[in-house]
């Protein structure tokens, strides 16, 4: 343990996504279908005091960064006081938030203050029928107003999400480019993956994104860039201007082998990859009383059951739960 979480094939673990919620208040064809609602039992959801304590365990293990996510993490009332909570561990050097946007503009300045310093935002589109065709019904405005409430509260960088689907938005890639040029945003492109019986279905208007690296390079200079935040996107950038753009292929171009991530779903069930079904339930532990010592061997446990590589390629039936049941 003093070597910290390290995996069967020697990746070490420093990146934890926490799902806050698995509801959304929007509902992305591609992600949780229409009419669900068979949810996690509120009572069943970790509390803040004990995210702070699965949060301290792993970061005696080495753990740096976390993510908030979800379902909608802005759905969670509380989740100033969980921000502050992980803000306050001193191993904890990075706070982030993935969130659609809708109701970002009435939280993006206490949210901040809190200890969230860079911020990831899903928008799959610029055009308000299309988004509510995508989202089922939700309002672009709302997610603009939120955006422009995150500037104004000092996140830096914002970054913007952007699933390509084909038939869907893929005619927006350049759109998206100059928005985020105008509004000094990062961009990254995101291929649809197998996760759930929604993300199968969406699979057939997967975009590889070299196709769309493709498209970018006949319109602009691009140069290989980098960009801090631990993810596994690849980064270039619009020579002359700051806009950077990031690729994450998980189908085209796995980047398993440098995966330093785990995710813990809202009722604390730890995944150690989102391509598996494989989970294990830390919350009993946590509601046992048990002691530091066992919970950092359950941890580390679970961590030893990372497979090597997600297996969305040969296998796309095998995960069933929905990405905002994981915590995507
Ligand atoms: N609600 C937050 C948000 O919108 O960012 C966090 C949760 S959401 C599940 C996280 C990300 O997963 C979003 O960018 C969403 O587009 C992406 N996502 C959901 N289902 C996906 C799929 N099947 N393939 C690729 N990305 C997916």
């Amino acid at each position: 343990m003093a070597m910290g979480l390290v995996d069967n094939f020697q990746r070490k673990i420093t990146y934890l996504r926490l799902s806050l919620t698995d509801r959304c208040d929007l509902r992305c064809f591609y992600c949780m279908p229409k009419t669900f609602t068979d949810y996690e039992n509120p009572a069943d959801w970790l509390l803040p005091a004990e995210l702070e304590r699965v949060v301290k365990a792993f970061s005696k293990l080495g753990v740096r960064r976390v993510r908030l996510t979800g379902g909608e993490p802005l759905l969670r009332r509380d989740i100033q006081d969980v921000v502050q909570r992980i803000a306050a561990i001193p191993e904890i050097d990075d706070i982030s938030l993935s969130s659609n946007g809708v109701r970002l503009a009435s939280v993006a300045d206490p949210l901040h203050l809190a200890g969230v310093a860079r911020l990831n935002i899903s928008l799959d589109t610029l055009r308000p029928d299309r988004f509510k065709a995508i989202t089922g019904g939700g309002h672009l405005e709302r997610v603009l107003c939120g955006l422009k409430a995150a500037q104004a509260a000092g996140f830096e960088p914002i970054k913007i999400n952007m699933v390509v689907l084909r038939g869907v938005n893929d005619d927006e890639v350049t759109d998206m480019v100059n928005f985020c040029l105008e509004n000094n945003f990062t961009l990254r492109f995101i291929e649809a993956m197998p996760v759930g019986s929604t993300g199968r279905s969406a699979v057939s208007h997967y975009v590889d994104l070299a196709e769309v690296e493709q498209r970018l390079a006949e319109r602009y200079t691009l140069e290989p860039a980098v960009m801090d935040g631990g993810g596994p996107a690849r980064y270039v950038r619009v020579a002359g201007t700051a806009l950077r753009i990031g690729f994450i292929t998980p189908m085209s171009q796995h980047f398993c082998a440098t995966c330093n991530r785990v995710r813990l779903g809202v009722d604390g069930t730890l995944y150690p990859c989102l391509g598996e079904q494989y989970s294990t339930p830390i919350r009993p532990l946590l509601r046992n009383d048990c002691s530091d010592k066992a919970l950092s061997e359950a941890l580390c446990r679970a961590v030893c059951m990372k497979p090597e590589r997600h297996t969305f390629n040969e296998a796309p039936a095998k995960v069933v739960r929905f990405m905002s049941q994981t915590g995507g």
